[in-house]
């Protein structure tokens, strides 16, 4: 296989970090000289970053990053990529890393799920008495999952805790197993559920990133594609074959394609084919169609009647 020019690379490590806010700044820096591109989180928790680069300049930083004590266990995830998967380069100090607004916080490093290897992960997909639950949002599964996962009905990772309360029945007595992109969302997470009376908590180590590229489980039982936070939007899991789970939002038709909706104040995800896209004035409802911000309608350059137009093509 011919060796693609860029890297991408993920990791997080929570691990206390001192004056947060100086300590982005000084990284941003450092970001800019080494000429990498992507978006890292800074929290008195820790860091959560992904960035992408030359092979030289992405081995740069994580050597420097290792070099520091605080980061020498972290784990970096590495992607080829035909370029950059960033426009530009962020580094942004939060409160959290991951946003669950909890009235009592979880530290991963003192309560959190069983680790799982892709492997311990596999068998679980197939045990009757173990219920494996997505930590992710609606629109990430619905790109692609685990065959059988629970989907919360959820579009921001905060409202998950509230969703299990109120979906208790789903869960049941049974083994708790949670899986997420690359696994900081389930380190907290599981720690919550511990923390919430469930017992037989566990989660995918390195996440769906570390599953699909395992050398033994190759992303078995992953369904479609993997949605992630920069400009792929959408990369394979599973080696061994691909099932697409995504359904165009218009015509239910298989569907692997992600548009943000035209309305600028919606800006829902919506899965279509490029067809849909322009019958439906890339809108995920009537009330977007016809927003007067409408960003399609813009861009193509729509005069009224066109528009009325195929507003009429779709009432019919
Ligand atoms: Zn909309």
């Amino acid at each position: 296989m011919e060796q693609k020019p860029y890297k991408v690379l993920l990791y997080y490590m929570y691990v206390p970090i001192e004056n947060g806010e100086e300590f982005a700044e000084e990284h941003l820096s450092f970001c800019k000289e080494l000429d990498l591109k992507g978006r890292i989180l800074i929290a008195d928790e820790g860091i959560n970053g992904t960035c992408s680069g030359t092979e030289e300049q992405t081995n740069r930083y994580m050597e420097v990053m290792k070099n520091d004590p605080r980061f020498a266990d972290m784990i970096f995830k590495i992607d080829d990529s035909d370029e950059h998967a960033f426009k530009k380069m962020k580094v942004r100090y939060r409160p959290e890393l991951v946003t669950l607004r909890l009235e009592d916080d979880v530290n991963p490093n003192e309560t959190t799920g069983k680790y799982l290897s892709p492997n311990e992960f596999y068998e679980s997909l197939n045990d009757g008495d173990t219920v494996v639950l997505d930590a992710r949002n609606d629109y990430e599964y619905d790109l692609g999952h685990f065959r059988g996962a629970i989907r919360p009905d959820i579009t921001n990772f905060r409202d998950l805790p509230q969703w299990v309360r109120e979906n208790k029945e789903l869960l049941g007595e049974k083994k708790i197993v949670t899986y997420c992109t690359g696994g900081i969302r389930c380190e907290k997470f599981s720690g919550w559920l511990l923390k919430e009376g469930y017992n037989d908590v566990a989660q995918l180590h390195g996440g769906i990133v570390t599953y699909g590229k395992d050398p033994e489980v190759q992303g078995e039982l992953w369904d479609g594609q993997l949605y992630v936070f920069d400009e792929r939007i959408a990369v394979p899991v599973n080696q061994k074959e691909h099932v697409v789970v995504g359904k165009d939002y218009y015509s239910g038709e298989p569907c692997e394609r992600y548009v943000n909706c035209a309305n600028p104040a919606c800006n829902k995800k919506i899965l279509c084919s490029e067809e849909n896209e322009h019958k439906y004035l890339r809108s995920c409802s009537e009330e977007c169609r016809t927003n007067p911000r409408n960003r399609y309608i813009a861009q193509h350059g729509l005069t009224e009647e066109e528009v009325e137009e195929r507003l009429a093509v779709i009432s019919n």
